[in-house]
């Protein structure tokens, strides 16, 4: 039976909750707002199919086809603009409802919360389109993603690496009518952060919001912008000076298995990993115009064959993946903890306003940044 002793050993992928046959798992958020199995010791019966299934505990084997890797933009260019790289998830999703099949990907719900939903109709492939950054929901997604693919129908996710891999384990064999799509991940943000920020921003607009858009491209791709429409009015910031954005990438409130991620690394469970290509005005300087390169990485024959399909939709250009990943470290390690994690979260329970702690904390680490650069050159003059 499944026991978290250490919260950085459960990624939250909600695959033991899946797969137990008594049901007696429930899904407990704790105070920092990340998910963890809670288990009915009366109900359990001791199968141990949680601990089975578990991807961090049992991680499912790599595929061992020789990577291909590519610079990548879709051709139809609204599509790209709405997308946060390149649009190459758009492509695989028309693709797969075009063949009657079932396409499984992060949404936000009518309170900005985000989660996994299955679609199947062309019109809803924007729903899924664009990264949310902050922690998918699951549910029960695997459970609908095997009846589906029992029934013979194509079906694509995408996800995080560890909700590939966490699907792929409670799957427990191998379906060719199945198509894995990853993401390169930084780390995801904590839903209880996320509530509080857009309910602070809320209140400050006076409105309800409309919608929402993490990647916003009208400041161009590189120097992306979060949007916030309201019911009148529009919040609009580059992505580094967004208060929220700001605390993402200073990983002061990611989940605590980001820190030791064990889905790092070139191969991968998936068919195909789809990624910002930062560093292509250097790698490849004809496929930058500002408007979004992806970096795809194909893991697969399965993923080659529909990547060759879809080629003739893309303009895209064979790469050196190492050469990428210098510009991409999220690909292959973890982010480092940030010390002030604990004291941020302690904080944040006691009732301290969001954006006052972020300010903060980020402050605090750009300091600490600061002294350790003077120190480092008064030790060089030194020597
Ligand atoms: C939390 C997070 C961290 C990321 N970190 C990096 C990084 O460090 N480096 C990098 O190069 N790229 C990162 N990405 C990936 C990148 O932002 C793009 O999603 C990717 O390049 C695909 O872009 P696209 O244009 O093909 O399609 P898009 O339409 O932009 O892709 C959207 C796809 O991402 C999925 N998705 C969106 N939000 C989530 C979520 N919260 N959880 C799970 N799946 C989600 C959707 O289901 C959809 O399939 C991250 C994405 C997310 C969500
Ligand atoms: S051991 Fe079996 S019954 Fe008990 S919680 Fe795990 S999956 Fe459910
Ligand atoms: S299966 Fe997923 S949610 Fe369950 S304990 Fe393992 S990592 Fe956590
Ligand atoms: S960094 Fe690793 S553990 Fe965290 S969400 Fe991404 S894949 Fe999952």
């Amino acid at each position: 039976m499944i026991e978290i002793k250490d919260k950085e050993d459960c990624c939250g992928c909600y695959a033991c909750y899946n797969i137990c046959p008594k049901q007696c798992i429930t899904m407990k958020t704790d105070n920092e707002g990340f998910w963890y199995p809670n288990i009915d010791k009366n109900e359990c019966i001791n199968c141990n199919l949680c601990e089975k299934v578990c991807p961090i505990i049992t991680k499912p084997k790599n595929s061992l086809y020789e990577e291909k890797s590519y610079a990548v933009f879709n051709k139809n260019e609204k599509i790209r603009l709405e997308s946060s790289s390149g649009g190459i998830f758009s492509l695989l999703a028309e693709y797969v409802i075009n063949n009657h099949g079932s396409v499984y990907g992060a949404v936000f719900d009518e309170d900005f919360n985000v989660k996994h939903i299955k679609i199947n109709k062309l019109e809803d492939i924007k729903l899924l389109r664009g990264s949310k950054y902050v922690q998918s929901k699951i549910e029960d997604v695997f459970k609908f993603i095997k009846s589906d693919l029992k029934n013979d129908k194509l079906v694509l996710f995408t996800g995080t690496p560890c909700q590939v891999a966490g699907l792929q384990s409670f799957l427990q064999e191998k379906y060719n009518n199945l198509i894995l799509m990853d993401i390169v991940c930084h780390g995801v943000p904590s839903p209880l952060v996320w509530q509080q920020y857009i309910n602070e921003l809320k209140q400050n607009y006076k409105q309800d919001i409309k919608n929402v858009y993490f990647r916003d491209k009208s400041t161009g791709w590189k120097t992306y912008s979060i949007k916030f429409l309201f019911d009148k009015d529009e919040y609009k910031n580059i992505g580094l000076k967004d208060i929220y954005m700001k605390g993402f990438l200073n990983d002061i409130y990611l989940r605590p298995s980001c820190y030791n991620c064990n889905f790092k690394g070139i191969e991968r469970i998936s068919d195909i990993t789809v990624a910002d290509f930062w560093g292509i005005e250097n790698i490849l300087p004809k496929m930058d115009d500002d408007k979004g390169t992806s970096l795809i990485v194909v893991h697969s024959e399965k993923g080659k064959q529909l990547f060759d399909e879809l080629s003739e939709k893309m303009i895209l250009n064979e790469v050196n993946l190492n050469e990428a990943i210098k510009y991409n470290p999220s690909m292959i390690k973890s982010v480092k903890y940030n010390e002030k994690r604990n004291s941020f979260f302690v904080e944040l329970n006691s009732g301290k306003e969001l954006t006052d702690l972020i300010r903060k904390y980020t402050k605090i680490r750009f300091e600490k940044r600061v002294k350790n650069k003077i120190k480092s050159i008064i030790n060089k003059l030194i020597r």
